[in-house]
């Protein structure tokens, strides 16, 4: 299905790439969503001039002279969508753990530059990147900034941080004369001090923030998904100089002691969030530490830790503990007033598939409107890009999607994403 899309695709983007930069696009879109209202709206001619939106206008306008018109009045326009939790530069199967051995830094970063085109293809024209490997995301957003690469705007923590053995240690389960010791330039902390190091040398490589794996997790070769993985001196320095360098801190957390330090510390979200309790919901709310829940990658392991041999052993069985705990999770972070930011954790589960979160959100008690918001904006809230991104409104940047019905009824058409504007470039079209 994806080659069946991409490659007429992919000749869009060309024919569009000389014409839309030097002129005024005008898009006929049969409604356009309010997403702060709620509400879609009735059709309507969005005009963009170079990357932004210059104009936005009740029914279908005619452009003006040798202005370029692409009809979208079969579909319902919408902000780009924006996924708060991916890793470009990867996608879990089971030869994941063997493929650290076999595959080489352009290995990955070509494949990046695939699973970043399918997820602007899936409607998603915004990611924060949170743990990649090589700075290989850091290389791609700078690609994808250039052109050179079809793909999302990329906000990103490059090496997630980890201590010793933790969740993002890179050696893992390796044998003793591999595993090495790896220190701060490897993401790896065991002192305030290293994390101090470890954040400074995340902005000299040019992240964007800074993500920390504060409990264990699932996927890493190690026995618990739970136990708290950062002591609160480390905490407080990792948050102190990150935002010396203006870069937020996002906490990977499942279980609860390690996600309340995190809260308590300051960290701007909580990945995952597993085991929240009541005291931790308390404890976000007064902090407003966005919760970015990541329902997607919750389903997918506890999926697969039915197929015998997909998992090793002892991450088969966190992944059948924890995974089916996170929709259960969210209903109730949501129903409390957490502030929730959309993120799905593709790279574990399938990019492109991102837009399956939006189901899952709606089936534990969000309102599809609600849903929509948390991928508009509140992930632009959380970036600090609130003013640019996010909404379809004059002087903001034309990220601009379109699909077949009205999201406000059935999230579902957000899976197939016929038309996809970034910066005001098309990059996707009906044909
Ligand atoms: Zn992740």
């Amino acid at each position: 299905m994806v080659i069946r899309v991409f490659v007429p695709c992919i000749v869009v983007a060309m024919l569009f790439s000389s014409s839309v930069h030097a002129d005024k696009l005008w898009l006929h879109c049969g409604g356009l969503v309010d997403v702060d209202a709620g509400v879609t709206g009735e059709a309507a001619t969005i005009v963009v001039e170079e990357d932004r939106i210059a104009a936005i206008h009740a029914g279908h306008r005619p452009p003006d002279d040798d202005e370029e018109l692409i009809d979208l009045s079969g579909l319902t326009c919408l902000p780009g969508l924006m996924d708060m939790h991916t890793h470009l530069s990867s996608e879990f199967s089971p030869e994941a753990y063997v493929q650290r051995f076999t595959w080489n830094e352009a290995d990955i970063a070509l494949r990046g530059s695939h699973f970043a085109r399918i997820t602007l293809a899936a409607g998603f024209t915004t990611v924060r990147d949170l743990g990649d490997q090589f700075n290989v995301s850091v290389a791609l957003r700078e690609s994808i900034a250039r052109g050179e690469v079809i793909g999302p705007r990329i906000f990103t923590s490059a090496k997630s941080l980890a201590t010793t053995g933790g969740h993002a240690d890179p050696t893992n389960s390796w044998r003793r004369d591999l595993m090495g010791d790896p220190g701060p330039r490897d993401g790896v902390i065991n002192s305030a001090d290293e994390a101090r190091k470890a954040v400074r040398q995340r902005y000299k490589d040019g992240a964007d923030l800074i993500k920390i794996t504060a409990t264990g997790g699932v996927l890493s070769v190690a026995a618990s998904g739970q136990n708290p993985q950062f002591t609160d001196e480390e905490l407080a320095a990792v948050v102190a100089i990150a935002s010396d360098y203006g870069m937020h801190v996002a906490a990977h957390a499942h279980g609860l002691e390690g996600m309340k330090r995190a809260i308590r510390a300051g960290v701007h979200s909580i990945e995952h969030g597993t085991y929240m309790d009541d005291e931790a919901i308390a404890l976000m709310i007064e902090h407003r530490t966005w919760y970015v829940p990541t329902i997607s990658a919750g389903q997918f392991v506890y999926e697969k830790s039915k197929i015998d041999g997909y998992f090793p052993p002892i991450v088969r069985a966190k992944a059948a503990e924890i995974g089916p705990l996170i929709q259960a999770t969210f209903g109730r972070a949501h129903a409390a007033g957490v502030p929730i930011a959309f993120g799905t954790d593709c790279g574990v589960c399938p990019h492109g598939s991102n837009a399956g979160e939006f189901a899952l959100m709606v089936e534990a008690g969000m309102s599809p409107a609600e849903a929509l918001r948390t991928a508009t904006v509140n992930s632009a809230e959380l970036l600090g890009v609130s003013d640019s991104l996010g909404r379809i409104e004059v002087g903001y940047l034309a990220d601009i999607i379109a699909v077949e019905g009205d999201p406000l009824e059935d999230v579902a058409v957000l899976g197939s994403v016929p038309f996809v504007m970034r910066d005001g470039q098309v990059y996707f079209a009906p044909d």
